[in-house]
């Protein structure tokens, strides 16, 4: 047969089409060496700048002509904002653990402010942004306010950051206090997970913050890093160093706002000094709106209305500002709905990390908004406005339905430092459109019922994952906080009584079982766990020290060591028939000469039986040496 392509075009064209595909399986495979070379690469620094109860109000890119805010300007100017960003609730901790989890507060158990000496905190299993960064090669730091839980298993330090220095909760939160000093313990300045002043001086705070920043950034500019800056500022008492005291021309506030930007500023400095500009995404935001309570020591959240521990759009909506020269466009303002939950999916994003997968994330990564994808719109159906375990209001596109809740309002407010005074008031079910009426000023509820019974199904099925306390309605999809056992505190009588309840667990299987035949330390089936109680001795002396124990048939024998400090107590455990059959034992004593606090820890050496005892309680009694 007759072939239509003589053998020699044919060769040709078999050694273009060979050349072709030849450059072809080039380029793909540059492609794929770029892909994975940016892969590679994609892990830009993070900062992410976040104060304390500032107010959307307060910077003049968000529109008060009196803010001295260059730095933050500049900022704005080089990268993108929001006018509708959110926080997980109008309220310190709340809204921190929201950031840092990427969750609604009440979905990872933490609501308020932690007081001193929490009895929670953030449970050590959740995964943090840091936790995420750091799996990706991050050098993690945190410089400023932590306050979500103050007992070492709660610490930054086991969340993922590799550095911390500052406060573990609200710099009011001191024997200084205008009103309750007498509530608090000295304040503790934290470096990792020592205290290593008390009562620190506040006007250096955010001075501080910026120099371990800006080392930070220098020490680790040639490997990916995550900087966490929560400043303490401005939230009351406001303390501004000599740099700016009485710079500003607007009063105490107006200076602390501009260390604050200074300290912005100095941030952008190292970033370009050292070349990192390009390399390097900058955030900025708050936790919370203006507390009000304070007067001309708060911020201003208008034209929005109210301020923090309200869910009006004063306490939940602030600024947030993002940089990223080459990556995020210069000058834009998003008008999209974000929160803060949506940062842990979104550096996940960008620093090819992992979101949790065996749990709810409620954050949705957003970089489509920040990278200015044309059409990028909002990921969220709705944002929920919940104070503690109470949802108070819905927001889905420009529509803002309340649910019938009470509210603080001021009248009259503080000033100079006092606070002034909270009234309650209420709100009913009303109906606010947010573009046209972002103040929250007329309810347009009667005109649009189809409107309030979309946000009314939203909010059902809300309340079925998250709950609600108005409703008495118990969440499917809420995880536990960290629990802390309390610091038992001795009696009038001089005993100490170190009851199974209050103990802290160190360990996978041993567990206080409340069970009321039980109430006792049990399943202790592993030598290696133990446990401890915290607690504060004021009449110090010698202690004959009781304990409370049980052991089933056979299972006795166990050597496990008593310790407070060197002084160590070891005994060998009876059988007494049952684990719940428990025998009163007096094993020594302790002479603990000093007022203060100490920790008994109980540690099995040996376990020849199924477990190593039933414990109910130790009991430390004075003797009359
Ligand atoms: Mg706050």
């Amino acid at each position: 047969m007759h072939s239509l392509v003589s053998p020699r075009i044919f060769f040709v064209r078999l050694l273009a089409l060979s050349f072709l595909a030849a450059a072809a399986f080039s380029f793909l495979q540059c492609k794929g060496r770029a892909a994975a070379a940016e892969a590679a690469n994609s892990r830009p620094n993070i900062v992410l700048i976040f104060c304390d109860d500032l107010a959307y109000g307060d910077l003049a890119s968000y529109g008060n002509k009196k803010a001295k805010t260059p730095n933050l300007d500049r900022m704005a100017a080089e990268g993108m904002r929001f006018t509708d960003f959110y926080v997980g609730q109008p309220v310190c901790s709340a809204s921190r653990a929201a950031l840092l989890t990427g969750c609604y507060p009440n979905r990872v158990g933490i609501q308020g402010a932690l007081p001193p000496r929490a009895r929670t905190g953030l449970n050590p299993r959740e995964i943090t942004i840091a936790e995420i960064l750091k799996e990706r090669g991050y050098a993690t730091a945190i410089y400023g306010k932590w306050h979500l839980g103050d007992s070492p298993e709660c610490l930054p330090t086991r969340q993922g950051f590799d550095e911390y220095f500052g406060l573990p909760y609200s710099n009011d939160m001191w024997p200084n206090h205008p009103t309750s000093g007498t509530n608090y313990p000295p304040l503790p300045l934290f470096e990792n997970e020592k205290v290593v002043e008390l009562m620190p001086d506040q006007t250096k705070l955010t001075t501080w913050y910026t120099e371990r920043a800006v080392k930070f950034i220098e020490k680790n500019k040639e490997r990916p890093f995550f900087l966490y800056l929560p400043h303490s500022m401005p939230h009351v008492p406001l303390h501004v160093s000599d740099k700016h005291k009485g710079k500003s021309g607007s009063g105490l506030y107006g200076d602390v706002i501009m260390e604050i930007d200074w300290s912005v500023g100095e941030i952008l400095k190292t970033l370009k000094q050292n070349g990192l500009d390009e390399k390097t995404l900058v955030m900025f935001s708050s936790d919370n709106g203006p507390w009000l309570l304070y007067g001309n020591h708060a911020g201003d959240a208008r034209p929005l209305r109210e301020g923090k521990m309200t869910s009006f759009e004063g306490g939940v909506r602030e600024p947030f500002i993002a940089r990223w020269p080459g990556r995020i466009p210069a000058g834009k303002v998003s008008h999209e709905l974000a929160t803060a939950m949506d940062l842990l999916p979104t550096f996940a994003r960008v620093a090819g990390g992992k979101v949790p997968a065996d749990r709810i994330i409620d954050g949705k990564d957003i970089w489509p908004l920040l990278s200015g994808e044309p059409e990028a719109k909002s990921p969220h159906k709705a944002y929920y406005y919940y104070w503690g375990d109470h949802l108070q209001a819905v927001r889905s596109g420009p529509w803002k339905l309340h649910l019938p809740h009470e509210y603080a309002s001021v009248e009259p407010a503080g000033k100079d430092g006092k606070p002034g005074k909270n009234r309650n008031r209420l709100i009913g079910l009303e109906l606010f459109n947010l573009e046209a009426d972002p103040g929250e000023t007329t309810d347009v509820s009667d005109r649009n019922s189809d409107v309030m019974e979309q946000l009314e199904k939203l909010a059902e099925a809300c309340r079925l994952d998250l709950g609600d306390s108005a409703t008495k309605t118990k969440g499917k999809g809420v995880r536990e906080p960290a629990r802390i056992s309390p610091i038992v505190a001795q009696a009038q009588n001089g005993n100490v009584l170190l009851h199974s309840r209050d103990v802290s667990i160190h360990g996978i299987n041993v567990r206080y079982e409340p069970q009321t035949n039980k109430n006792t330390i049990g399943f202790w089936t592993r030598k290696e766990d133990w446990v401890s109680w915290d607690f504060e001795i004021l009449k110090p002396g010698t202690f004959e020290v009781e304990i409370l124990q049980g052991c089933g048939k056979g299972s006795g024998g166990s050597e496990v060591d008593f310790a407070v400090g060197d002084q160590v107590l070891p005994i060998t455990v009876q059988d007494t028939g049952h684990f719940q059959n428990f025998v009163p034992r007096v094993i020594g004593k302790y002479a603990l000469t000093k007022a203060g606090q100490y920790t008994l820890s109980v540690k099995p050496r040996t376990k020849p039986g199924v477990a190593v005892m039933d414990l109910r309680q130790v009991m430390l009694k004075p003797t009359r040496e």
